[in-house]
């Protein structure tokens, strides 16, 4: 019977959509993986299910454990999800620049949110990396999956987003473009189909300012992505590439996705496609360019798909009732 006998049992398989709209012609087919539709709304769950399932057969996390993880949000549904079906608590600390809608869904899964100032350095005692550090010490049973360090991230993806795209594309797919937060999506996917076909190209997408792309970690409005350290759930050999990309073209794009390809998504989503497209113009017509959609655009209706927001940081180019705008890639 094709009931699943839990949601978590429902992560991962998810499909591939061609963009038509958004990409100009006579470059190569772009095609969007919606890790929208995993039932945590997010490519997180991916890496929560196997962190915990790493976890608990090590022995760190313990029956009635809590969980506890400076999170933006994504990874934090996914791992409420995973521990809802386990008996865990979960602890999530938040930085302050995460929308309201994001931290009252991780309440929504029963998730107690800790929420942290985004403007001071890591090493603060009061960044949200050291507030769940603190919150770890002092809680009993308590687990802290650490998404930025942990190996089972990359390896979800080496093990189920990376082969999805393989098997989807008939092994045509030529170039793979994804956004770069932990580093986790591109070097677990990137590493896998490179092992399949050398010739694969794996491309970062960066917000301007963030340390992959050469910035110094300076403040941008993109969530989930770009850092201001170097996490170990990168590998930076494996990327071919790494393409900057403003937060003015990001949320231009990610409107355009959902007002033209019918895709509500994420901000980190409008700005994995401005590098694909711009990869897919530079490309042969007959290759094919995956680039992987994070999350749902929900979460971000009082911010990116709201004018006065975008307005207010002088990012307005084209009103929702408005034409399309066009972005620069
Ligand atoms: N987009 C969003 C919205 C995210 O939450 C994340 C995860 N931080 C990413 C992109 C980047 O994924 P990864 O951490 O695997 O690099």
């Amino acid at each position: 019977m094709p009931i699943a006998n839990h949601v978590v049992d429902l992560i991962g398989g998810t499909p591939l959509v061609r963009l038509n709209s958004v990409v100009p012609s006579g470059g190569a087919t772009v095609v969007a993986k919606i890790e929208y539709l995993n039932p945590g709304g997010s490519a997180k769950d991916r890496i929560a299910v196997k962190m915990v399932d790493a976890a608990e057969a090590s022995g760190e996390l313990k029956p009635g454990g809590t969980i506890v993880e400076p999170t933006s949000g994504n990874t934090g549904v996914g791992l409420a999800l995973v521990a809802q079906q386990r008996g865990y608590t979960c602890i999530f600390v938040c930085p302050d620049k995460v929308s309201e809608d994001k931290r009252n869904t991780l309440r929504a899964y029963g998730a107690e949110v800790v929420v942290c100032p985004t403007a001071v350095p890591p090493e603060h005692p009061d960044s949200y990396y050291s507030v769940s550090d603190r919150l770890v010490r002092e809680t009993p049973g308590a687990w802290k999956p650490d998404q930025y360090s942990n190996p089972a991230g990359p390896e979800s993806h080496y093990e189920t987003t990376g082969p999805e795209i393989w098997k989807d594309t008939d092994g045509t797919v030529t170039h793979f473009v994804a956004g770069v937060g932990t580093g986790g999506t591109i070097t677990g996917v990137g590493r896998f189909l490179k092992e399949q076909n050398p010739q694969i190209r794996v491309i970062g997408a960066d917000p301007v300012g963030s340390v992959y792309s050469g910035g110094t970690g300076r403040p941008y409005l993109v969530e989930g992505v770009g850092e201001d350290f170097w996490p170990s759930a990168y590998d930076p050999s494996v990327p071919d590439e790494i393409i900057a990309v403003s937060d003015a073209d990001s949320f231009e794009m990610t409107r355009r996705l959902a007002h033209e390809e019918g895709l509500l998504v994420g901000g980190s989503c409008g700005m994995a496609v401005v590098a694909a497209l711009r990869v897919a113009q530079e490309a042969d017509p007959d290759d094919v360019v995956v680039v992987l959609l994070p999350d749902g655009g929900r979460g971000y209706l009082s911010k990116i798909f709201n004018d006065d927001w975008l307005a207010s940081y002088g990012f307005l180019r084209t009103p929702l009732s408005g034409k399309p705008g066009t972005v620069s890639i």
